[in-house]
């Protein structure tokens, strides 16, 4: 009898496990949930987590056409982001022209919708402070959405000798980076490493500039904006500082190691496992769950094919202020760090 019960508890037992790690098998991935989101949520805008690591919540869609910008890869639907954000590159589309005689930025990706973990590209972009700037001059006509999607954006980079290639780089590039590293509230900039070493050489006297523009692998045809925590966002995880110095003397182990092909030792590069929900900031779960937004909610109120809607679109979102807390969020210890850059197939 006793053993016959025991039995039956060990069959109810084995059947609950199975149960649950089925469970915990079924579970998607983050990236799946938040890139099946088409609107923003209807909230109070927030970075929730990590560069890498988080999701946003109230976003903004930059509008597809501005006087000093188009906002490139439409079949992506990436080009959300924090309000502030949004407001930042349209000014600095507007700075970039001044400054740089740069016709326009083409916008690359942002983050999407509800920001969170992406099915490809990025391992960043998820929460709203993060955008791609290609290198390539907006052309001086309204692009269409097959061009946006497919035209070529040429990389300035030697891909042989991994360094300038002085064919494609114009020295407007170096102003146009310098101009979003002269954004106060721009906090990084990640160029080639390629890239950093023309700045480093052609920067002439001023210099202090250069210390946000960090080294990276890719970015070699687009450079990629990153704007610091916003008031209001709690949940945001500041990244480490930049320290002080203009970082050209830390290059060589770029050239040296981390461009060069992996030693034949080298262990294969190995994809991370995907992020879960679970693994997210549990705020994420919430913002999955919060109601759509609604497609108005951006910074244009008519459509940019008005010059005069379009010309007004460039002041910044009454929405952004009005949404801000009263005071900064606390600095959070152990933020996360950007991880160390490590091999990968080609660069
Ligand atoms: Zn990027």
């Amino acid at each position: 009898m006793a053993g016959s019960k025991r039995g039956r508890w060990g069959a109810w037992a084995l059947a609950a496990l199975v149960g649950l790690t089925g469970a915990a098998r079924a579970e998607p991935a983050a990236k799946d949930l938040f890139s099946a989101e088409r609107h923003p949520s209807a909230a109070a805008p927030q970075s929730i987590g990590f560069y890498s690591k988080g999701c946003l919540a109230g976003g903004l869609e930059m509008p597809k056409d501005g006087p000093t910008w188009q906002v490139m890869k439409p079949s992506r639907d990436r080009a959300y982001a924090h309000p502030a954000m949004i407001a930042l590159l349209q000014k600095l589309s507007r700075d970039a022209a001044r400054e740089a005689n740069w016709r326009g930025l083409l916008f690359g990706d942002m983050a999407q919708p509800r920001g969170g973990p992406m099915k490809d590209g990025h391992a960043s972009h998820q929460i709203g402070l993060d955008a791609d700037i290609y290198l390539t001059e907006m052309p001086n006509r309204r692009l269409s959405d097959a061009e946006r999607d497919g035209m070529p954006l040429p990389s300035v980079i030697d891909k042989r000798t991994n360094r300038i290639d002085e064919r494609r780089w114009r020295p407007e590039m170096l102003k146009l980076i310098r101009t979003a590293a002269e954004e106060p509230e721009v906090e990084r900039i990640f160029v080639h490493p390629g890239i950093k070493e023309k700045l480093c050489k052609t920067a002439g006297r001023d210099r202090s500039w250069l210390n946000k523009v960090r080294p990276m692998y890719g970015h070699d045809y687009h450079f990629h904006v990153r704007i610091s925590c916003q008031p209001g966002s709690t949940n945001c995880k500041e990244q480490e500082s930049t320290g002080s110095g203009d970082g050209c003397d830390k290059l060589d182990w770029w050239f040296n190691v981390a461009l060069q092909p992996p030693p034949p030792n080298a262990k294969p590069y190995k994809k991370p496992p995907p992020i879960f929900l679970s693994a997210l900031p549990r705020a994420c779960a919430a913002v999955l769950k919060q109601p759509d937004a609604g497609g108005a909610r951006t910074l244009v109120a008519a459509p940019a094919s008005e010059p005069e809607a379009s010309a007004r679109a460039v002041e910044p979102p009454p929405s952004a202020a009005a949404y801000s807390a009263p005071t900064p969020p606390a600095p959070v210890p152990d933020a996360g760090r950007l991880p160390m850059p490590r091999f990968r197939p080609g660069g």
